[in-house]
């Protein structure tokens, strides 16, 4: 089969389509044919060498297909339209799931569609809900609102919170979009100080959640915008994840819970509660249309440089999605 490996850590030029065995599945997995795959920026920091813990050498951590193998599973039989989480391997022909982490794709959906939800929106439900703890009308301030994991959060947090919505991203195309998707108050980090427009929009107050991507660059901000007792959840580093003179005070006198999180190195069994849980609670709002996935663009496989270098760029509002077979 066919599948994107890694010739050695570095930029997307190390990206090679090889020739490759089909993987084997074990008694507890499904062997999937899959019809699209989707970029996430775990899949550039493995491409670099920057994970951090071990990695499959072939990238992609999820993926939407067809069920061609299902040793000893109730759940699904060969033939089955199934999206989810892959240890990776998922930018592939064929790629092996734990069965019990896969999940159905909705009729209405496409492949390609489906390929758009299983990372950002685990990621987003897993930090706003599970982590995050939003309640009923809170407010929630969502960085890089237009990004995969953003585009996912704003709408579960309006649709499963009917949540104060506040995000920030760095253009008014991107902006714009967030609104359609629910968010109600919209913030240029490139034009405006995003501390002072959470305190305007909370009445001095302060927002009670921060899904914040960004890290280091935002420290201070997010210091400023989060009220007594809210809850902070870091999930990237895209400002830098290093802080010099850094004042724990605040942390304290604010009685701030700041939690870091990293889906991929999850276990095995965290990601199959996730996956079931998310499926169970937010399947009826994709089979109704309330909650969508976000496409930006689909590559070919054998574009997967290009596909890659369109997220380097930040050009993306949601997924970007790799077409492996019609
Ligand atoms: P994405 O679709 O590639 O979007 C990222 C967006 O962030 C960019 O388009 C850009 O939009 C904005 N951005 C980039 N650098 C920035 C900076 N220095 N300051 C402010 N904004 C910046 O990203 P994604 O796939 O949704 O992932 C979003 C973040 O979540 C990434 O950091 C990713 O690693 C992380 N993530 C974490 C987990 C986890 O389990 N912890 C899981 C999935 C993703 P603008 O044009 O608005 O600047």
């Amino acid at each position: 089969m066919k599948g994107v490996t890694v010739l050695q850590s570095g930029g997307s030029n190390q990206m090679e389509l090889a020739d490759l065995s089909v993987p084997e599945s074990g008694q507890d997995d499904l062997l999937i044919k899959v019809h699209s795959a989707a970029v996430n920026r775990t899949d550039i920091m493995t491409r670099e060498g920057k994970a951090g813990y071990a990695v499959n050498p072939i990238l992609g951590v999820e993926v939407a297909g067809t069920v061609v193998e299902a040793a000893g599973s109730g759940s699904f039989s060969a033939g089955d339209r199934v999206m989810g989480l892959v240890n990776g391997g998922g930018y592939a022909e064929y790629a092996v799931m734990p069965a019990n982490r896969a999940m159905k794709i909705p009729d209405s959906i496409s492949s390609a569609e489906a390929a758009a939800i299983p990372e950002v929106f685990l990621t987003a439900y897993q930090t706003l809900f599970w982590i995050g703890k939003l309640q009923k009308q809170e407010a929630v301030l969502i960085h890089a609102g237009a990004s995969g994991v953003g585009t996912a959060a704003i709408q579960l947090a309006k649709q499963l919170s009917d949540a104060k919505v506040i995000v920030t991203a760095g253009s008014r195309r991107k902006l714009d979009f967030c609104r359609e998707l629910g968010a109600d108050i919209l913030i240029n980090y490139k034009e405006q100080s995003f501390d002072e427009e959470v305190l305007k929009a909370t009445d001095g107050r302060g927002t009670d959640l921060i899904l914040d991507f960004i890290g280091a660059d935002y420290w201070d901000k997010n210091l400023a915008s989060i009220k007594h007792e809210g809850r902070w959840v870091l999930i990237g580093v895209l400002g830098g994840s290093e802080l010099s003179k850094v004042n724990l005070m605040p942390i304290m006198s604010k009685y701030i819970q700041l939690t870091g999180t990293l889906l991929t190195p999850r276990s095995d069994s965290y990601k199959a509660e996730l996956s079931k849980d998310f499926a169970e609670v937010v399947t009826p709002y994709l089979e109704q249309g309330k909650i969508r996935p976000v496409v930006d663009s689909t590559f070919p496989v054998e574009k997967v440089h290009e596909a890659h270098q369109h997220m380097e760029d930040n050009q993306n509002i949601g997924k970007i999605i790799l077409n492996i077979a019609s």
